[in-house]
């Protein structure tokens, strides 16, 4: 077992120089990889420090560069890749003509991939593909960036969570490296764990649309559950972090967090109220949502500030939200 994981680190750490020799040595590497890489902003040190690649158009000249390297098929195969796609076993590149984003595990170790295509405009294809669960890569315990950013999490003290790769590059090229990804998938509890090792506090920055509003919402009770500090900044209809700091550069970026920074409470006032309107029903509704909410801090003293905060904000009376917590207290006994 441990020697089965050691040999897929070697594999992998092999995969990522062979993806990264592409990326500068081949036809399609020098004409389209690194135009694309340099489109988006990318210097050369930043493809550097996060492994940057490029898979090239072919069936399998990872596979056979492999094998004639000495690595066995099975190997190969375990480290997720290639596939098999028909009953004679042969086997292909899982990643092909497309840009590779390698993932590290917090001690710097290659343990996947994920592999983005070229054009947005592909319709037919998965803008991204990633390695499947591997015996040393378990997506729900992985936080993208985390290797190149752990200490500059804790020294700020602070961890910005964001949904994709592109997102922690372009924030950790503009200065701004204490920065992971969640890859896309929803927030885990063994994620969460993960950041609390380095810090207590998180700053959500989702896309602004509605799929990242609602990713945000879920992981931030998720957040608060575990007992960490987490405020939420909505970026502009449209926008992420990668295309939002790209506009606007470092200072006005920062100064878009510090402004736009909300907890929970408020962010959920803010976005239901204007809905909700004067409707005693929605805002009812809204209110038990906030208090879900609330019942999920561990910490009494942050509870009972949070319970004044969303008294104030919704004009109600403490005690109804106190009443009404305890009704939620008890349920979960
Ligand atoms: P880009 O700027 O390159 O278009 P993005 O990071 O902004 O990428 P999003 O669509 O916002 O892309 O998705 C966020 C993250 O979700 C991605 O970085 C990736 O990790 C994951 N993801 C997106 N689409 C897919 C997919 N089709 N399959 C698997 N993971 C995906
Ligand atoms: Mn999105
Ligand atoms: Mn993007
Ligand atoms: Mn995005």
């Amino acid at each position: 077992r441990q020697n089965e994981r050691e040999s897929l680190l070697i594999i992998l750490e092999y995969a990522k120089d062979f993806f990264k020799k592409q990326l500068i040595e081949s036809p399609e590497g020098k004409s389209i990889a690194i135009p694309y890489f340099k489109e988006r902003g990318f210097s050369d040190s930043t493809l550097q420090t996060f492994d940057l690649g490029y898979s090239p158009e072919s069936w399998d000249i990872f596979y056979k560069t492999a094998i004639k390297h000495g690595f066995s098929q099975e190997i190969i195969e375990k480290a997720g890749l290639v596939t098999q796609k028909n009953e004679e076993g042969k086997v292909y590149d899982r990643f092909r003509n497309r840009v590779i984003f390698p993932i590290h595990s917090v001690a710097g170790k290659v343990i996947a991939f994920g592999a983005r295509i070229l054009k947005s405009d592909t319709k037919n294809q998965a803008k991204y593909l990633n390695s499947p669960e591997t015996e040393v890569y378990h997506k729900s315990a992985t936080l993208y960036g985390i290797s190149q950013a752990k200490n500059e999490i804790r020294a700020k003290d602070i961890c910005y969570l964001v949904e994709g790769y592109t997102d922690v590059i372009s924030l950790h090229q503009a200065g701004i490296k204490n920065v992971v990804a969640s890859s896309g998938t929803s927030l885990t509890v063994e994620q969460i764990r993960l950041i609390g090792r380095f810090t207590q506090h998180v700053t959500v920055l989702y896309d602004g649309d509605s799929a990242g509003i609602k990713a945000a919402l879920r992981g931030m009770d998720l957040i608060l559950e575990e007992g960490l500090q987490v405020n939420l900044v909505v970026f502009p209809e449209g926008q992420d972090p990668d295309s939002f700091v790209r506009k606007v550069g470092y200072e006005a970026f920062l100064e878009y967090i510090k402004s736009e920074s909300k907890d929970i409470i408020s962010f959920q006032a803010n976005l239901f109220l204007k809905e909700a309107g004067d409707d005693p029903f929605k805002r009812a509704e809204l209110i038990k949502e906030m208090v879900q909410s609330i019942s999920k801090i561990p910490d009494a003293i942050q509870r009972s500030l949070f319970v004044q905060k969303t008294a104030s904000l919704m004009r109600l009376d403490e005690d109804v939200l106190l009443a009404e917590l305890n009704k939620i207290h008890l349920k979960n006994l």
